[in-house]
């Protein structure tokens, strides 16, 4: 039946960012440009609270992520609470800031998976977009570390103008490092991506070569590696159900204790966001007025309200609406139907070869 209403389904997913610290500077960087310093940060016992309320909630999955949580002195702690809470453990890293010991004890403590970005193919490319001198070779250590360790690998591929022709290269090399996954994640315009979306952007051939090859390699490698791929945003017909559907599925708490039903939600202007400092995770998510502002289906306008995809994809995404539109209650623009989907082809065609902002605290 198709939701109306604001029904309150459990959480399955928190991605907890535990710190905005980082050492690199990715130019696609999906923090916000604001960057919380590290003394908001949430402490231990707190952060140890939150998985808590989080596994009561229905939460199966904890992301560990940044900016970098190796920055994090307490990161171990941090696995065991998760594991003591009963929830599956994703570390989400650079690589940059953990060490082989450290990487230990987090097996130690109980850390389930880890998932390490890379940026291209070679280490003279990967560690220019990431603007970190090293960074490559300190990626391919951990790696090995991991595998080494019997802890299961994804490799994260970012992709955009500068890496994007480079992916069967980048999809040898997750397979040589001996990950069992890779996710190739064309850049989202929300924060540091959006300020160097011309720098970023892919053409529309390298868009269409991108597609044909992932085929060809999820044929080639099938029963080796796990390739998995969407398509790029401002390419694309169809939006995607962003977030599984806002307030539905995730939920992300700030390195600072809000929790966002996304982490560029505070890109909208005029929600308001609850702190974990303040309430517990049920009440927010039950309560929160960013979490209900857009619930379910009947904040929707035309063509989304009465379209057969309502449920499927939710609209698309409200920071994406919003940064394309100016309103967040808008069609996401990446739809064919939207009537400002013309503005997103424009886009797309803009490329320029000016420097990256790099990120920065
Ligand atoms: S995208 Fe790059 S800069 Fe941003 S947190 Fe990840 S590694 Fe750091
Ligand atoms: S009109 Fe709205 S619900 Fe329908 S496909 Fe487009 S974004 Fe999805």
């Amino acid at each position: 039946m198709a939701e109306t209403g604001k029904a309150l389904h459990n959480p399955l997913g928190l991605l907890a960012e535990l710190t905005h610290r980082c050492p690199l500077g990715c130019p696609y960087c999906s923090n916000p440009l604001a960057l919380d310093p590290r003394q908001d940060e949430l402490d231990t016992p707190t952060w140890a609270r939150v998985f808590a309320e989080a596994a009561g909630l229905g939460v199966l999955q904890v992301h560990l992520s940044g900016g970098e949580p190796g920055a994090r002195r307490d990161l171990a702690d941090l696995v065991a609470a998760a594991r003591s809470a009963g929830l599956y453990s994703n570390l989400i890293t650079s690589a940059v800031g953990i060490t082989a010991d450290t990487l230990r004890q987090l097996a130690d403590t109980g850390l389930d998976h880890v998932q390490i970005s890379i940026q291209d193919n070679t280490p003279e490319s990967a560690d220019r977009i990431a603007g970190y001198a090293g960074a490559f070779a300190r990626k391919q250590a951990l790696a090995a570390e991991v595998v080494r360790l019997k802890i299961p690998l994804t490799v994260n591929a970012v992709m955009h103008r500068a890496n994007i022709d480079h992916l069967g290269d980048m999809v040898a090399l997750a397979l040589w490092l001996g990950a069992s996954r890779v996710e190739i994640a064309h850049a989202q315009y929300y924060g540091w991506a959006l300020k160097n979306r011309a720098a970023l952007m892919p053409t529309t051939d390298q868009v269409k070569r991108a597609a044909a090859e992932v085929e060809t390699l999820r044929t080639r490698h099938r029963g080796e590696i796990v390739i998995d791929a969407v398509v790029p945003d401002y390419h694309a017909r169809l939006p995607k159900p962003c977030v599984g559907g806002w307030g539905r599925r995730s939920l992300n708490v700030t390195p600072a204790g809000k929790v966002l039903p996304c982490h560029a939600a505070e890109t909208i202007p005029g929600l308001e966001f609850w702190s974990v400092r303040e309430h517990s995770l049920a009440d927010i998510w039950a309560n929160s007025p960013a979490f209900n502002a857009f619930r379910g289906t009947a904040w929707m306008r035309e063509p989304c309200r009465s379209c057969a995809r309502r449920d499927v994809d939710f609209g698309g995404c409200r920071c994406q609406a919003f940064a394309l539109t100016g309103d967040a209650r808008a069609t996401d623009p990446v739809c064919h139907l939207a009537p400002e989907h013309d503005k997103v082809a424009a886009l797309a065609a803009e490329q320029h070869d000016e420097p990256y902002t790099y990120r920065r605290m």
